[in-house]
This record gives C-alpha cells, sequence and structure tokens, in this order.
C-alpha cells in the first residue's frame, strides 16, 4: 500500500467564523447570460439532489438530474424520520451556531473538518427559512413558532421536525422547487435511468453512462460538470434501514475512475431499530432517534431474566445509559448508545427473541405527558412498530437494536464539495464531508440540503469561472469506451447462469461486514475478512445466477451490478478499518479503548481524513491523507457523562 501525504481540503484561510463570508465575497461569479452556456448533471434526487438541480436551475443553468426511480420523490431521503438541527435557538436554551459547531465537532469524534461544519452550522438557519417558505409543514408550537426536540449528543432542542415524517415532508419541497424547473425547462429530468460509469476526459469529469432500466438503452451523457448526490452504501451490508434500492455503484464507479474514497470504514449503527426477526428478512426498520426523547431504555438488571417487562420491578431493571452517562442520559450519541446495547445484550441481559434487543419504554413518558401528546408526537411511528410487530408499545416496551443506519465515509471533496477529479462535485450523504466518525442524529438532512441549497450554487460558478470547458461530442473516445465497459459488465452478468442468487451472495457479505466490521471490530477479524471478500466476489463471478435479459426491464440485473460493486466496495472499506488503529466514533477498534470500554482515539497517528485511490483489479489501493487541524476546539477524550 503506498502512501502520499498531499491532499488539501482547501478551506480558506481567515477567522472560523469569516471564512464562508469571505469565500462568497472573493469566488468568481459567472454572468447570468452565460450561465446558460453550462450544462450540469445531477445524479440523484434526494434532498441533496434535488435541493442542488431545484437552485442550480433556478439560477439559470441547465441541468439533467437522474435517478434510478420511477420518480424524483422516491428518493430514499423520503424515509426520514426525526427531524433537521438548526441553530436557530428558538427554545432560547442556550444554543449557537457555535454550539451546533462543537456538538458537531465532537459528536464526530474529532475527525471531520472545522472549517466545513462551521460553514454547515452557519447555513443551517437558511435551511429552515427556505423550507418553510416553500410551505413545508414543520410542527409548530402553540404561539405559531417552529417546535423543537432533542436529539442525541446535544444537551440543547434543535431539531425541526414534521411529525416522523420529516424527510417525507423536505423532499415534497425539494421536489416542487425541482418540478417548477423542469416545468420551465430549466431541469430536464431523467426517472429510470442508472448511472454505471463517470467519464473523464482528459482527466475532467464531464459526464455520465446510464441504462434507462426500463429499455436497457446504454447511453452517454455530456455536461460541463457532473455532480454524485447519490446517497450512502449502508447496504453493503445487506441488513440496514436504508432504502433496498439504496447503493454505491455511481461513487464505486467514480472511484475507479479517479475519484478518491474517504473513511469508507466509517459506518453508522443506530441504537433505535426494531431488531431482526429471521433469516429471510431483507431490510431492518427504523424506530427514531426522537423517541429516546421520551422513551427510557433499559434491560433487566439480572443476565438470563426472561419475565415479561411489566414483571419485572423497578429495582431489577437497569436504565444503564442513564446509569452511566447522567449529563446526556438517553441522548447519548448513536455510536455510544448502540457500543452499549451491544454491551448489556453480550453480557446475557438482552431481550426478545435471541436475546438482541433492549427495552424503550414509555411508561413514564405517559404517565408525565399523556397518552395524547405521546400520541401526538410519535403516533406513526407506534402505528409502524405495531404493524411490523403485533405489539402494541403504548401498553409494552418497545423492543431495540442497533443497526446499519448511515455512512460518513464517501467520496472525498474539498471546501467547494469538489472531489480531486475536476468537475465532479459530491454532495450528501454520497461524500464524506462533515460529520467525521459518527453522525449526530437530524444532522444528514442538515447537510444534504445545505450542499444543495447553499453551497454548491456558489462553488459551481467559481470553477467554471475558472475552467476552459471546450465541447465534447457524444462519439468521443471516452464516451464509447465507458459504454463499451458498462454494457460489457452486464453481458458478462447475464452470461455466467451460475447457481447462487444475487441475493444469497449479498446476503452472505452483509452477514461477515456484519460479524467482522460492523459494532466493533478487531485485528484479527479484519484479516479474515479480506481473506473471505475476494473469495466471495470470485464465486459471485463464477456461481451467480441473472435471469431476463439486457434490452427490458431487469431487477435482477441491477441488483446484481450494484452487488458486484458492493463485493469491490467491501474490500476497500475493510482495508481502511484495519488500517485505522485507533476507536474513534463509529469505528471501535477493540484493541483501542479506555478502561471503562469508551472509543480511544490515537490524535497523534490518527488525526487525518483516509481517502483511498484506486489502482486496478487485484491492486492494492494508495492512501492518501489530509490531515486535520484543530485551531478552535481542542480535541479531548469524548465524554457524555
Ligand atoms: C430510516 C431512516 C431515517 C432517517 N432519518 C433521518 C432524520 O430524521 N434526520 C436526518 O438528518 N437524517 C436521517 N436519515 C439519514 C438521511 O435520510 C439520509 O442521509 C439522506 O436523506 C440522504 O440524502 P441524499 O440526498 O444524500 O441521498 P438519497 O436520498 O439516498 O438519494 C439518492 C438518490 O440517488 C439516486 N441514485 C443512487 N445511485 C444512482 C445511480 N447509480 N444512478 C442514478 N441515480 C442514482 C437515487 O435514485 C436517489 O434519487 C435517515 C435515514 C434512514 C435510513
Amino acid at each position: 500500500m503506498a502512501l502520499t501525504t498531499t491532499l488539501d481540503g482547501k478551506v480558506p484561510s481567515g477567522p472560523l467564523e469569516k471564512k464562508w463570508d469571505t469565500y462568497k465575497s472573493n469566488v468568481q461569479l459567472v454572468a447570468p447570460a452565460n450561465k446558460r452556456r453550462y450544462t450540469i448533471i445531477v445524479v440523484g434526487t434526494g434532498l441533496a439532489g434535488a435541493s442542488a438541480a431545484a437552485s442550480l436551475g433556478e439560477l439559470g443553468y441547465h441541468v439533467q438530474a437522474f435517478c434510478f426511480h420511477d420518480s424524483p420523490r422516491r428518493a430514499h431521503s423520503i424515509a426520514a424520520q426525526g427531524g433537521i438541527n438548526a441553530a436557530k435557538n428558538y427554545q432560547n436554551d442556550g444554543d449557537s451556531v457555535w454550539r451546533l459547531f462543537y456538538d458537531t465537532i465532537k459528536g464526530g469524534d474529532y475527525r471531520s473538518r472545522e472549517g466545513n461544519v462551521y460553514r454547515l452550522s452557519e447555513i443551517s438557519a437558511n435551511i429552515i427559512d427556505q423550507c418553510v417558505a416553500q410551505g413545508v409543514p414543520f410542527a409548530r408550537e402553540y404561539g405559531g413558532l417552529l417546535a423543537n426536540r432533542s436529539f442525541g449528543g446535544a444537551q440543547v432542542s434543535r431539531t425541526f421536525y414534521a411529525r416522523g415524517q420529516t424527510g417525507q415532508q423536505l423532499l415534497l419541497g425539494a421536489y416542487s422547487a425541482l418540478m417548477r424547473q423542469a416545468a420551465v425547462g430549466k431541469v430536464k429530468l431523467f426517472p429510470r435511468h442508472e448511472m454505471l460509469e463517470l467519464i473523464v476526459v482528459d482527466g475532467v469529469a464531464r459526464g455520465i453512462v446510464t441504462r434507462n432500466l426500463r429499455t436497457g438503452a446504454i447511453q452517454s451523457h455530456l455536461a460541463d460538470a457532473v455532480c454524485l448526490a447519490t446517497g450512502g452504501y449502508g447496504n453493503v451490508f445487506y441488513l440496514s434501514t436504508n432504502a433496498k434500492g439504496s447503493n454505491v455503484t455511481a461513487v464505486w464507479r467514480a472511484h475507479r475512475k479517479g475519484a478518491y474514497f474517504a473513511n469508507p470504514c466509517y459506518t453508522q449503527i443506530h441504537p433505535t431499530c426494531i431488531p431482526v426477526t429471521g433469516d429471510y428478512q431483507s431490510k431492518l426498520t427504523l424506530m427514531s432517534e426522537s423517541l429516546r426523547n421520551d422513551g427510557r431504555v433499559w434491560v433487566p438488571a439480572k443476565a438470563g431474566d426472561t419475565r415479561s417487562p411489566d414483571r419485572i420491578p423497578e429495582d431489577e431493571r437497569d436504565y444503564y445509559l442513564e446509569r452511566k452517562y447522567p449529563s446526556f442520559g438517553n441522548l447519548v450519541p448513536r455510536d455510544v448508545a448502540s457500543r452499549n446495547a451491544k454491551m448489556v445484550c453480550d453480557e446475557g441481559k438482552g431481550v426478545g427473541p435471541g436475546g438482541l434487543g433492549v427495552y424503550l419504554d414509555f411508561t413514564d413518558a405517559i404517565a408525565r405527558d399523556g397518552l395524547s401528546v405521546i400520541k401526538e408526537k410519535y403516533g406513526n411511528l407506534f402505528d409502524m412498530y405495531n404493524e411490523i410487530t403485533a405489539e402494541d408499545a403504548y401498553q409494552t416496551p418497545m423492543r431495540i437494536f442497533p443497526a446499519i443506519h448511515y455512512t460518513m465515509g464517501g467520496l472525498w471533496v474539498d471546501y467547494d464539495l469538489m472531489s480531486n477529479v475536476p468537475g465532479l462535485f459530491v454532495l450528501g450523504e454520497a461524500n464524506f464531508s462533515d460529520h467525521g466518525a459518527n453522525r449526530l442524529g437530524a444532522s444528514a438532512l442538515m447537510q444534504g440540503l445545505a450542499d444543495g441549497y447553499f453551497v454548491i450554487p456558489y462553488t459551481i460558478g467559481g470553477y467554471f469561472a475558472e475552467s476552459k470547458l471546450g465541447k465534447i461530442p457524444t462519439d468521443h473516445a471516452a464516451c464509447k469506451d465507458a459504454e463499451r465497459e458498462a454494457s460489457a459488465r452486464i453481458e458478462k452478468l447475464l452470461s455466467i447462469k451460475g447457481k447462487r442468487t444475487v441475493d444469497s451472495i449479498h446476503r452472505e457479505l452483509g452477514l461477515m461486514l456484519w460479524n467482522k466490521c460492523g459494532m466493533s471490530r478487531d485485528e484479527a477479524g479484519l484479516k479474515e475478512l479480506l481473506e473471505q471478500i475476494p473469495s466471495l466476489r470470485e464465486e459471485f463471478w463464477r456461481d451467480v445466477t441473472v435471469t431476463g435479459s439486457a434490452g427490458t426491464f431487469n431487477q435482477v440485473l441491477e441488483r446484481a451490478g450494484r452487488v458486484a460493486d458492493f463485493l469491490e466496495f467491501a474490500e476497500t472499506m475493510v482495508l481502511d478499518a484495519l488500517d485505522r488503529r485507533e476507536s474513534c466514533g463509529g469505528h471501535f477498534r477493540e484493541e483501542s479503548q479506555t478502561e471503562d470500554g469508551e472509543a480511544l482515539r490515537d490524535d497523534e497517528n490518527f488525526c487525518h481524513v483516509s481517502a483511498w485511490e484506486w489502482e486496478g483489479e487485484n491492486h492494492a489501493p494508495t492512501l492518501h491523507k489530509e490531515l486535520l487541524h484543530f485551531e478552535e476546539v481542542h480535541p479531548t477524550q469524548r465524554s457524555y457523562k
């Protein structure tokens, strides 16, 4: 594994609170009349992609927006339940831009860039204003102000929400803005198109190759810049809270064309999901973190206690989060809550089938606030829980267990959100940017919308103003090569006609990753994975069965292509986890923990972003490091006690 240390995040100089203002004042602009000369491809129509495409269209650029769904509205963002953070301080409880910045840096275990995170915190307030103006129906207080609730890792209430459907409402807002631009002809929509390759000409990103998922047609699309807003890769674990379609393909294909992949081992495990019930389950369901505002987490104090929860008296329960972390209690960050759930289950105190669950109990909240208040706040989540488990969580505690939920890793980007490949921008969950080693709840929606509504409209203009971009013909060799690569892979997949289904191989990959690169990792397990993954990949290409044909709607083929990419990506993820011999946030290396089992960072050796460069199949990737500098916040051992 070769190593270089040259990556520069290009964070502007000057005082932290002035960086973004200074940037905006100095960035070169594209005159309104010139904007219409530029075409921008946006892949992804979730919150990051839809907000970017709408804003860039509104500015006057020609935008082509792609998604693999039948409608932009089906992007995975729609699943987001709990809320979106913003430093508005409506509660007058001491919040500020600086405090949101600090909580995010600390929550990410000091593994993100100060400059980016401060910008995100500043922009957070504008996002809420913009969404309200679009008509997003945020919950309101009696007096009319927007309501807030608390999320993990913060001691203030700064989470804006629309019941348990915040992502859906925000996406409807962004979608409306997008469709307005589609109606005036500034955005052209390409639903049911999957990006299979990035087109790079003379080292610059100039387009993509897509497969029309209805007809199978492979086609090149050219532009002056490409924005990837294609979401996270949590489904590499097979079981996750992500939508089934979420995948790594777009960013992985871009990675193979030169874009560095940053911190792939940083994955987030969410503590409040409905536990796995059987081998044939294909998806896990999140119970929003907002529930930890009112629900109390506990397990029986004695291992092996199988009594029903109502028969376990108070003094025989262990409210372990409240006991261990009195300052934050049930609202510790996700990584801390997840690890503690694993610990009590490992001690034999877990509840439900297989002992892989802990209780989330609303008895006290209902007694305190009344049933109607709890129903008003969380009704749809309780209904969902009831539909899945046939249990009434108003009467008996929910059973929850950690599950893969979000990926902090992603393509490396600088302050402009541009990858190391000029002209390739990456937004939302697809980039590695602002959450360090652990994202705080309700901060993903904030980041996706900050990137799309407020950052990219400035930075992409600066890129155009400084670049000379000639026209590229669609029969350019780079397009033809990329089309050929995409077609060849499809033909190969269809020709194998083996015995194993795509799903069975995906499930096997996911299980091995969950066991050895999931909630905790150690050197021996990671090394085993580095043996197992290549052999599973080899088996996939030898023995997978992909039914149907290339020229029709074929979801088996779609899934096969995505799993093929997961099988390559997984190896880089594990390599990254092995290389990072420290614990930080969601990356818990068994060898690096404090006496009381908390994540122990090694700032001397690992205070950097790890960005991996593709070197070709069967070649180890090259590691580049971006050193992280902390000028405002002094990294300390994270404590929520
Ligand atoms: C159940 C759940 C609840 C959540 N709740 C919250 C919450 O309350 N608050 C919060 O802040 N965060 C929450 N999150 C996280 C948050 O929802 C996501 O991080 C965020 O919505 C991602 O948005 P995005 O725009 O980056 O990507 P996505 O919404 O995932 O959109 C990806 C888009 O890319 C397209 N795409 C992908 N690959 C291709 C390809 N190869 N070709 C063409 N198109 C492609 C898809 O069609 C889609 O349009 C939650 C996550 C989950 C799973």
